[in-house]
């Protein structure tokens, strides 16, 4: 590695305000954030994954390290002065006007970015923790890696994975076969995306009118139960035993390295982590799905805050 790509960091704070704000649907809210050195943003597209640092209640933005290694700085902070940091999508970015957009799911103020989302306005400043576009090598950051070969792509997720699951759509090219799943807490959360020919987008909300709201990851487990029952034809089955992940203490994430050949099949799962390890189980254990040819990542975890 040379000396300069040592120094330039590959991710690294932004400071940025609120721009534009957009009532997609009753769960999400586009922020449009805008910054001086926005230019200098790099993404890779797909599911480029960035940390959102909030302001602690009642102070501002420059409690965020200044420090080159403001991760390091940050961690050393006593605990009550150290800014929350969540984990968004990157759902576009305009260099040339230096704006980002970040699509956040209102899930009431439980949360430090939730509740920040649910009362955001013009101008509110945060820190967004992006890739670097003046980092020499890969920035790296995302997950999505089909085979070339892969003949059938499945991408299954709930709503905080619809912001990743939008971009990926977007870029696969006309003819694709894809299986697309989303759960979304209602009716109206169900989005336009710009699906090419060849790719069937089905979403599942949770709650219709006049009908009793379903348990969450129900419709997604039986979608993508049904789906791989489709997929029978494409599959190799070699059922394997799998390590238990405890999903309340630990992280959920288990992403194959970049292939080139696949099992025919090539799946891209995210959202909660219990409902996510579910799909796993059925998918690897069950059906005998090759374990190299999904991605399965836990976004969040239910009951419990990220850190
Ligand atoms: C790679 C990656 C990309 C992500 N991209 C996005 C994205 O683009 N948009 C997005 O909205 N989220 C996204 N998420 C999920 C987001 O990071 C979590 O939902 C996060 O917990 C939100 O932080 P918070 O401060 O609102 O809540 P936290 O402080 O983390 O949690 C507080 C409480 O809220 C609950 N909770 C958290 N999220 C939800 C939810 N969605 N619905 C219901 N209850 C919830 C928790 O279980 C906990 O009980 C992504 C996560 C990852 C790992």
């Amino acid at each position: 590695m040379t000396v300069e790509a040592v120094q330039v960091p590959v991710y690294r704070p932004f400071p940025v305000q609120v721009a534009r704000l957009q009532r997609l649907s009753p769960s999400f809210l586009r922020v449009t954030f805008t910054g001086v050195d926005l230019d200098d943003f790099a993404t890779n597209g797909y599911d480029q994954r960035i940390k959102v640092m909030l302001p602690l209640p009642g102070r501002d933005i420059s409690d965020c390290p200044a420090d080159p290694d403001w991760y390091g700085a940050w961690r050393a902070l006593p605990e009550d002065r150290r800014m929350p940091i969540r984990t968004y999508t990157i759902r576009a970015v305009r260099p040339e006007l230096r704006e980002v957009d970040v699509d956040f799911v209102l899930h009431g103020a439980t949360g430090p970015a939730s509740a920040w989302a649910e009362t955001a306005a013009v101008g509110d400043e945060v820190v967004l923790i992006g890739p670097n576009a003046r980092f020499p090598g890969a920035t790296g950051g995302f997950e999505w890696h089909p085979p070339a070969d892969a003949s059938c792509l499945l991408i299954a997720g709930d709503e905080t994975a619809v912001p990743a699951i939008c971009a990926i759509v977007e870029t696969l090219p006309a003819g694709r076969r894809a299986h697309v799943l989303l759960e979304v807490p209602v009716a109206g959360d169900a989005l336009n995306i710009a699906a090419p020919d060849g790719v069937e987008v089905t979403w599942l909300p949770r709650w219709t009118e006049g009908s009793t709201p379903a348990p969450r990851g129900a419709l997604l487990t039986a979608a993508v139960v049904e789906a791989v029952r489709e997929l029978a034809d494409v599959l190799a089955p070699t059922p394997v035993e799998l390590d238990d992940v405890d999903v309340d203490t630990g992280i959920l994430w288990e992403v194959p390295v970049e292939q080139t050949r696949s099992s025919g099949v090539y799946a891209w799962l995210a959202g909660e982590a219990g409902v996510v390890k579910g799909l796993r189980r059925h998918l690897v254990q069950e059906v005998g799905v090759d374990r190299r040819s999904v991605a399965f990542m836990g976004y969040w975890r239910e009951g419990r805050e990220s850190d």
